[in-house]
């Protein structure tokens, strides 16, 4: 019978935003869940608003990330998108009901039961999630995405959060077609990654950032 995996994380445990070592356990693998090793995560402002409290205070210890790549190393007797040595990913939630409207819209995330993959608790295994700040996952197949083998996964990573946020929207009205243009306000993780797609898709892309002149004393 399968057991608990232990797993080594960086674990904010309060609000100053230092991180240490911590040491958890995730769960025995399921007929119907991936494991794999983390390779690279994705640092998303996201993680520092929850370690260090600013929109709410989190259950401590709270090990964040979630833009989790990595290769798969074992999967469940009923696991069906993935096989060993795929490439996986996992972003912002790792669980649902999976029976009410958005879920069976398969929009899980904005399911009112959602389970973040860290900061939550799973009632699939009555444990704590723990975030991609880590070595190992644990996850069912069904919230884990497969990446493509030609995609490095160092820059995969922030495709998972950055990347969907700004995709989202795009794909939602249409963007890309009858030669739209398409505008940037503000240079940073969420804009260069939009832009990109912009690119992608055929638009002409521009973006407009404010430049900060940091004074370097005499
Ligand atoms: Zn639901
Ligand atoms: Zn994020």
């Amino acid at each position: 019978m399968a057991s608990e995996t232990e797993v080594i994380g960086w674990a904010a445990r309060d609000t100053s935003g230092h991180m240490a070592p911590i040491i958890f356990s995730r769960r025995a693998l399921g007929p119907r869940d991936v494991k794999f090793f983390i390779k690279f995560c994705g640092v998303c402002h996201s993680d520092w608003t929850v370690i260090t409290g600013e929109v709410y205070t989190p259950t401590f210890p709270v090990v964040p990330g979630h833009e989790i790549v990595g290769v798969v190393e074992e999967v469940g007797s009923e696991v069906t998108k993935f096989k060993v040595g795929d490439h996986a990913g996992v972003s912002t939630y790792v669980n649902s009901c999976g029976s009410c409207r958005v879920c069976e819209r398969k929009l899980p995330q904005h399911c009112k039961d959602v389970v973040w993959v860290y900061d939550s608790v799973n009632p699939a295994d009555g444990l704590r999630t723990y975030g991609g700040y880590s070595n190992l996952m644990v996850v069912d197949e069904s919230f884990c995405l497969v990446l493509p083998k030609n995609l490095p996964l160092d820059g995969a990573a922030p495709l998972l959060c950055a990347g969907a946020t700004v995709w989202s929207p795009m794909k939602r009205y249409g963007m890309g077609k009858n030669g739209d243009r398409f505008g940037v306000v503000g240079l940073g993780g969420l804009g260069h990654i939009a832009l990109k797609f912009a690119k992608a898709l055929g638009m002409h892309a521009t973006t407009e950032s404010l430049e900060f002149v940091v004074p370097t004393g005499t």
